[in-house]
């Protein structure tokens, strides 16, 4: 059984990380397919019960599901009050996330 799912989560990542690629490709002209890509990776991470991938965790905002495109979808900036951090607005529903930067 353990096996099994091993194999269920490496088929979920495999194909959250395959719709993150295309959502990343089809933005610039369809931005709404590529918000519906974002969702079904989501929906496949909470149904798997797989995390999102480290590299894509930035890519979707918490408020409204879409994608967030520095430039486009999100605003993005670097703020170095206390500790260094970068905060992205999604300009669709307001929403703030903020991260903090390891410096090494
Ligand atoms: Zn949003």
């Amino acid at each position: 059984m353990a096996q099994r799912r091993r194999l269920v989560a490496d088929i979920a990542r495999q194909r959250i990380s395959r719709l993150f690629e295309l959502a990343l490709e089809i933005y610039k002209t369809d931005l709404d397919l590529a918000d519906r890509y974002v969702e079904l990776a989501r929906k496949i991470s909470m149904r798997a019960r797989v995390r999102i991938p480290r590299r894509y965790r930035l890519l979707y905002c918490k408020g409204c599901g879409g994608i967030l495109i520095p430039g486009v979808t999100a605003r993005v900036r670097v703020r170095s009050l206390r500790e260094k951090h970068i905060v992205i607005k999604c300009l669709r529903c307001g929403r703030f996330i903020r991260h903090p930067i390891q410096l090494r």
